[in-house]
């Protein structure tokens, strides 16, 4: 039986997160040949429409109002449980991002519907659908089966491959009109961190500091190479602790989550908590002095050295390679 799935499009400062088209290709799969139809939500967001269609969505549903330029749990969910009962869909997707943990559930329990959170592949069978998501800090995964009523998942970013881009593809774009009222909390600003480059969660390359980094001069290096790799820094909680760096960074159990092609760690042991948030990684590449640490145990490649050694020479052979 075909399927009719949402997808909840995500946008950052005007532009479509890459989850986004990552949940598209995991909403053509739930939807087993049906329809997806993805969703957008904000006060301007009916101009993305076409970059949702063009990574595979049928067509477009957009709620745009003032109280949803920045995003809350309240008006976000009063916007898409508006979507949802207009649409009544078998299948909704979200990334497993800030904004789809937050949402994800509670849309969950307003539907009495199953949510598989963090899904990092998804195995099908015609209808049959299987979800394979970490547990245990990522030491194992387990499969999940929603038998019954809708299915609503969450996607971890960086894991499911989206379609190929076809900018000729076109699909209807129509605007939903939502009455958001009795807000919670509304948002008055949001003040970013400047952070320059690109976003550690989607990131492709991560280089990540440790405590063995020293300082925050010492993530210089660390910069350098993750600039000539069109990569980002993260870091250990180690690091973020000593103050070498911002907490923004941390990556592990109760950091952020990165799934990148490659990660470099550079003076970091390799502590269960700092596995779980990046032993997805797809090479693992450590830099230790200590022949003995953990995160050998789960690295590809490993480089035994004084990371201040290693890193420079590092970035001589990248640049020998880009020039
Ligand atoms: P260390 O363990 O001190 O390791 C430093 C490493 O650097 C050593 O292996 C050393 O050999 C190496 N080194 C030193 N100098 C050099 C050099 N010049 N060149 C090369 N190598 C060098 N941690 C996280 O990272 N993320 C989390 O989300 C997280 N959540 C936690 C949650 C809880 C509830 C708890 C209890 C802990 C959590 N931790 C987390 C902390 C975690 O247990 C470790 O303490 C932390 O990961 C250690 O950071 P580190 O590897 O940078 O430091």
């Amino acid at each position: 039986m075909t399927k009719k799935v949402l997808v909840l499009g995500e946008a950052r400062e005007g532009s479509l997160r890459n989850v986004s088209f990552e949940a598209i290709a995991a909403a053509k799969t739930i939807a087993n040949g049906g329809e997806v139809v993805a969703v957008l939500l904000g006060d301007a967001v009916a101009s993305l429409a076409q970059e949702m269609i063009a990574y595979g969505a049928d067509r477009v549903v957009t709620v745009e109002h003032p109280h949803l330029k920045q995003y809350t749990s309240d008006g976000y969910s009063q916007a898409l449980m508006a979507v949802i009962e207009q649409e009544n869909p078998e299948g909704i997707v979200f990334g497993h991002t800030a904004l789809g943990k937050d949402l994800s559930p509670k849309i969950a329990s307003k539907l009495k519907a199953g949510l598989v959170s963090d899904v990092t592949a998804i195995e099908s069978n015609g209808d049959e659908h299987t979800f394979v998501r970490p547990i245990y800090s990522g030491k194992a995964f387990e499969k999940v089966q929603i038998k019954d009523g809708i299915h609503l998942a969450s996607v971890r970013p960086n894991n499911i491959t989206p379609l190929e881009k076809d900018d000729s593809r076109s699909g209807d774009v129509s605007a939903v009109s939502v009455d958001i009222t009795n807000l919670r909390t509304i948002v008055k600003e949001v003040v970013r961190k400047s952070t320059d480059g690109v976003d550690l969660s989607e990131a492709k390359v991560v280089i990540a500091g440790g405590r063995g980094v020293k300082s925050e001069e010492g993530f210089e290096p660390l910069k350098q190479l993750a600039d000539l790799l069109g990569g980002a820094v993260g870091a250990s909680r180690g690091a973020c602790d000593a103050e070498y760096c911002d907490y923004s960074l941390q990556i592990g159990q109760t950091g952020k989550v990165v799934t990148p092609d490659l990660y470099i760690a550079a003076g970091i042991s390799g502590a269960i908590q700092h596995l779980a948030g990046m032993s997805n990684s797809k090479i693992i590449v450590a830099i230790n002095k200590d022949p003995e640490a953990n995160i050998f145990n789960v690295a590809d490649y490993g480089i035994v050295g004084d990371l201040f050694e290693v890193v420079p020479l590092l970035i001589e052979e990248f640049k020998k390679i880009q020039n």
